[in-house]
């Protein structure tokens, strides 16, 4: 270990040593970290985050781990598990610390009569991660979370590059910051952790909103092999296309490399059958991206992000 994390005395009993990380992802692959916490509030989260910054500690934030897949040799540095999770609602307004599941929060939202959040239901993962990455339901019919967004408190280095003054500085930024697309936002190309988010809802009957969130998650688990080890998606539509369907026509569904297979429910998710390998999965990818060039020359990109050593 090439660096040493300096921690104020009430951190240095909550951080473990090489936890293995595995157990944190929806993939459950992934070696250890060589330091690991639980932030359970946005001030938690920002502390721990500017302390690693302080010691210069890499650091990873690890919201549900359900779009990552984690090296077999594991993180070098302090992964921050953030399951900051409270939430309050306001005329319409709902704010939300980032660790917060989706499927609380949607659940919560129906509860108080507020109508947007109930399509993502049944996608895993944090607010933070679903902001991050701006997730979708059915993006065909505009169902994006960015369309959502008031504004989001936000531990951002950018500003700090300019001024020198502190290493990250907390802000507000309204949606229009994050320059939101298809599975995209800007803080995959500038470092920042979404702290605390505010929601513009509309007003809805909790009764059909339930119903709504109900017949979608029927619908997808009739589609997507739910219940076993997957990241989901593992490539981004490309223009135009499914990449589900463009994996399909080539035949390749329940192909396997070790314990990695291609689900045979869905061609867009691989699957762990089994103490499969972060090696596995990407060689598993790197066969599917092959074909699929040479067959219809286009080109995948993932959908997932990798972490760590492999
Ligand atoms: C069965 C299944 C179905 C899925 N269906 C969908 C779907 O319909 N639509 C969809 O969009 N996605 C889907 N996904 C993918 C995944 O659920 C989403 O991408 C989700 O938003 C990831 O959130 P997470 O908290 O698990 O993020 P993680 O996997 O933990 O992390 C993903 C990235 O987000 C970053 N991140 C997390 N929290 C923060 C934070 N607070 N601040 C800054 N960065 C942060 C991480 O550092 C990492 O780079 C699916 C996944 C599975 C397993």
């Amino acid at each position: 270990m090439k660096y040493i994390l300096r921690l104020s005395k009430n951190w240095g009993e909550r951080v473990i040593r090489d936890e293995v990380l595995a157990p944190y992802t929806y993939f459950k692959i992934g070696g250890p970290a060589d330091y690991f916490v639980t932030a359970k509030s946005s001030k938690e989260l920002e502390e721990i985050v500017l302390m690693a910054e302080s010691s210069n500690v890499p650091w990873f934030i690890l919201g549900g781990g359900s779009n990552i897949l984690v090296g077999d040799l594991g993180f070098r540095g302090l992964v921050i598990k953030n399951e900051a999770e409270s939430v309050n609602v306001e005329t319409g307004e709902l704010t939300a610390e980032s660790g917060i599941k989706m499927s609380k929060l949607a659940a919560f939202s129906i509860k108080n009569g507020l109508a947007g959040l109930e399509v993502f239901m049944s996608v895993p993962g944090t607010l933070g991660g679903a902001i991050f990455n701006n997730s979708h339901f059915r993006p065909e019919k505009n169902e994006f979370i960015g369309n959502l967004v008031e504004s989001v408190e936000l531990l951002y280095k950018g500003l700090a590059l300019r001024s020198r003054a502190r290493p990250y500085q907390t802000i507000t930024v309204n949606k229009d910051w994050f320059k939101f697309k298809y599975d995209h936002s800007r803080l995959h190309d500038e470092p920042g952790v979404i702290l605390k988010v505010k929601l513009r809802l509309k007003s809805g009957d909790p009764e059909m909103l339930k119903a709504t969130s109900m017949k979608l998650m029927k619908e997808r688990n009739a589609s997507q092999p739910i219940g076993q080890l997957s990241c989901g998606c593992m490539f981004k539509n490309p223009a135009g296309f499914s990449a589900g369907q463009l994996i399909d026509n080539i035949g390749m569904k329940g192909k396997k490399i070790g314990g990695a297979m291609i689900s045979d429910k869905h061609a867009n998710f691989v699957i762990n059958t089994g103490g499969a390998k972060a090696k596995e999965v990407i060689k598993l990818m790197d066969l599917i991206k092959t074909a699929v060039k040479s067959k219809s020359g286009i080109d995948f990109k993932p959908e997932i992000f990798m972490v760590g050593e492999f």
